[in-house]
């Protein structure tokens, strides 16, 4: 399992959608639309699953 996650449009950051999913599961999962809190612009950002990839890694953004 690892931490999904997005690059803010507007910062250009990494941000976690607060969502978790296993990397094989989530590349085989159908496209979907979700939205996801932004800290750094303090916004919500709607994303496409196509735009997200898994962190498996316990990098900086997903301890966050
Ligand atoms: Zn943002």
């Amino acid at each position: 399992m690892g931490a999904v996650m997005i690059e803010c449009p507007r910062s250009g950051r990494h941000i976690r959608t607060g969502m978790n999913a296993d990397r094989k599961s989530f590349e085989t999962t159908p496209v979907f639309f979700a939205r996801a809190y932004c800290p750094h612009c303090n916004a919500e950002h709607e994303w496409f699953a196509r735009d997200a990839w898994i962190c498996e890694a316990p990098c900086e953004e997903a301890a966050a």
